[in-house]
């Protein structure tokens, strides 16, 4: 590294530990306060952190609600979304309250896990509908799907299917009105795009998988077609 550069390293370094002796950062899940190496979590509660579990990670059972025709190969899931543990509060910043750097943060540490593995040749982030991404400002799939894409470098395909619907929520609904709810709610717009092709299409949760399963039909419509489905987190 040139001297310059050094010297702006360093600056940059002074600075961000100037920013947090003012604003000193949080762990987002025990609260205790960062020191300048960590983000988001603390050191203590990334070594805990509770990856799912890896024989779990080509999650057969999971796999076998969806239709046979669009049913994906694998899935690789980051960590289970306990409500009774702090690390929910990881999806929750992302969807909630605007932490879209979150987002590829843990989508990044989703490709780390993926990569052994990983047989998809794109990837599709599920849509929000245009007035609820409005809203949020971001799509927090399409964020996980970036940082699950810095690991994995293959094409990321943004525009392939579109939510035309902006479904209620499923809580509180048996799985028939769950079905109902979702039914046609994508639709695919540039089917050439995927076709021939083997999908990896990424959610932030995996809870009932009814939307995702509308959406794999959807993208099913292009025709020889493969699946496979990453999710931030998987409820237990
Ligand atoms: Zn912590």
């Amino acid at each position: 590294m040139c001297s310059w550069n050094r010297i702006k390293c360093g600056c940059r370094e002074v600075l961000s530990g100037l920013v947090d002796l003012i604003y000193p950062r949080g762990c987002e899940v025990c609260g205790k306060s960062l020191v300048q190496s960590e983000k988001y979590l603390c050191t203590a509660c990334l070594a805990d952190f509770p990856f799912a579990d890896r024989n779990f990670i080509v999650g057969e059972n999971v796999l076998e609600q969806f239709d046979f025709s669009c049913r994906p190969e694998q899935l690789f899931t980051l960590f289970y979304y306990d409500k009774y543990s702090d690390y929910k509060n990881l999806v929750h910043l992302v969807k909630y309250h605007g932490y879209r750097e979150l987002g590829v943060w843990l989508g990044r540490m989703l490709g780390e896990q993926m990569k052994s593995d990983f047989r998809a040749d794109c990837i599709v982030p599920i849509p929000l509908h245009r007035k609820r991404e409005k809203q949020r400002g971001f799509n927090q799939a399409l964020e996980i799907a970036r940082g699950i894409n810095e690991i994995l470098h293959v094409e990321l395909l943004e525009n392939v299917v579109e939510r035309v619907r902006n479904n209620v929520s499923q809580t509180g609904k048996n799985a028939a009105e769950r079905l109902k709810n979702v039914e046609n709610i994508f639709h695919l717009t540039r089917p050439e795009k995927i076709r021939g092709r083997h999908v990896l299409l990424v959610d932030d949760v995996i809870t009932t998988g009814a939307t995702i399963g509308a959406c794999l039909r959807a993208l099913s419509v292009a025709e020889d077609v493969r699946f496979s489905l990453a999710c931030v987190a998987r409820t237990i």
